[in-house]
């Protein structure tokens, strides 16, 4: 070490020192001790390092910048907001569905306070979470009672736990699925004490497939909505009411888990139609479960609706204490379903989206290219497909326009508008990268304009 490394290294004030100083005091202050004591540490480190290669003592003032800076690497939440501009609309990776305004302020009201979550206020006395939103949930659906738990995989554990263990259940062939993240039905059914009687063939399976399988100990008939995929050409399902008429002749329950739960019909919206639960109770199912952020649009829940004697049996079957849903759940629930009771259904974003008209989607578009263009970044306007996404309508796509950059190297610009402060996730299609107005909040077109300036 050489005479000037060793001064300047001198020069570095101790990790006690530096904390009193009033910049890092105020750090502490805003950030926790511990953690500005690593911030310290670290910084100090580096810089000895820096000394060691040649480099000079920084600045104070550099100190406290690299203090801060590692602080708030260590504090910043993991989990932040990110404008979505794939054209996914349910993007499971991107948190499936976003909420409506309605219910982010009933997250809000009950969040920041008590609430009634357990507490019936007529009677003073003990009440049930379960009472929120099933009740609005079986009216909209036509059942006779509802049950919202943690989500859609969690409602069908519970189902088949409840009332199938140890007992057998009949599924097509053609439907033991795997949802995506691990939920497969085979293995869903083995651990709910279930024994999987698969029926029928890949493609083709008939009520009488399931006649021929029925034992003394059969407990259901299991029908899963292939979501994630589309079987085509030579196929047969039988009809959901054929199934009901069959399962209730033979003392069974039909069970039907149909996934991402439209209330709407998607054909109204040029759309494959999807199962809606209210054409499935219709059709004699005992038991629907859906999810409560697919196409519902609603804050992820598992939801529940059919005969009143089993939905109060799952109720007190004690796996559902394991699976209960949170209060910020119900409240964002409640409000949902209530976009759907009063005929709010541009209020729901995900139901805005899938009906986003092309004209206000290529307005938003050439806003945003006009905006680039006044800052000399060539842009154009291209006729793209946005999908549903989030395992609902398989290989449907919507018809969408979306901005698109030409860059030397679109990966790159990808990966800076996801490192941003607000990231931006975007699609990289032949050699372009694609920014489609569909799943932009309209509220987030200022942020996402201010996104790619600072990057282009
Ligand atoms: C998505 C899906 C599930 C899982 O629902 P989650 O709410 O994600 O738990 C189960 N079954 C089907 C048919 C689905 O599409």
């Amino acid at each position: 070490m050489n005479g000037s490394t060793a001064t300047a290294l001198r020069q570095l004030p101790s990790v006690d020192r530096l904390l009193q100083t009033p910049d890092v005091a105020a750090l502490v202050a805003a950030h926790g001790r511990a953690v500005v004591t690593e911030a310290v540490r670290a910084a100090l480190d580096e810089a000895r390092a820096s000394i060691r290669a040649g480099g000079e003592a920084p600045e104070y003032s550099a100190l406290v910048q690299a203090v801060e800076a590692v602080a708030r690497t260590r504090t910043a939440p993991t989990l932040i907001p990110v404008i979505n501009a794939t054209g996914v609309i349910i993007h499971t990776n991107l948190g499936r569905a976003p909420l409506s305004r309605a219910a982010r302020q009933a997250i809000l009201d009950v969040a920041l306070g008590y609430s009634n979550l357990e507490y019936d206020l007529a009677q003073g006395q003990r009440g049930s979470r379960y009472a929120h939103a099933a009740a609005l949930l079986a009216e909209l659906t036509g059942a006779e009672a509802g049950l919202v738990v943690n989500n859609n995989a969690a409602a069908v554990t519970l189902i088949l736990a409840a009332l199938c263990a140890d007992r057998e259940v009949l599924i097509s062939r053609g439907e033991l699925v795997e949802i995506g993240g691990g939920f497969r039905i085979p293995d869903v059914l083995r651990q709910s004490g279930a024994r999987l009687v698969e029926v029928g063939t890949t493609n083709r399976t008939y009520a009488r497939d399931f006649e021929a399988a029925i034992t003394p100990y059969t407990a259901a008939i299991l029908t899963v909505h292939a979501s994630n995929f589309r079987i085509v050409g030579f196929t047969h399902t039988p009809a959901r009411d054929e199934l009901a008429a069959l399962a209730h002749e033979r003392g069974l329950w039909l069970i039907d888990d149909i996934g991402s739960g439209a209330l709407l019909d998607t054909t109204a919206y040029s759309l494959a139609p999807e199962p809606m639960p209210q054409a499935s109770l219709q059709a004699g199912a005992d038991l629907v479960a859906f999810s409560g952020d697919k196409l519902l649009g609603g804050p992820q829940a598992g939801l529940i609706v059919g005969r009143t004697e089993l939905i109060e049996l799952l109720r007190r079957f004690p796996l559902t204490r394991a699976l209960r849903v949170d209060k910020l759940t119900l409240a964002a629930l409640h409000a949902t379903l209530l976009h759907y009771r009063r005929g709010e259904i541009d209020q729901i974003p995900v139901w805005a989206m899938v009906g986003a008209s092309l004209d206000d989607l290529r307005a938003r578009a050439e806003t945003w290219e006009a905006a680039l263009a006044g800052r000399g970044v060539a842009a154009s306007v291209v006729s793209v497909e946005s999908t549903v996404g989030g395992g609902s309508l398989p290989g449907e796509t919507l018809p969408s326009v979306a901005l698109a950059l030409s860059v030397p190297s679109p990966d790159t610009l990808a990966a800076r508008l996801r490192t941003g402060a607000l990231p931006v996730v975007a699609r990289i299609e032949a050699g372009r990268l694609l920014l489609d107005p569909r799943t932009v909040l309209p509220e987030q077109d200022d942020a996402l304009l201010a996104a790619l300036l600072a990057q282009v």
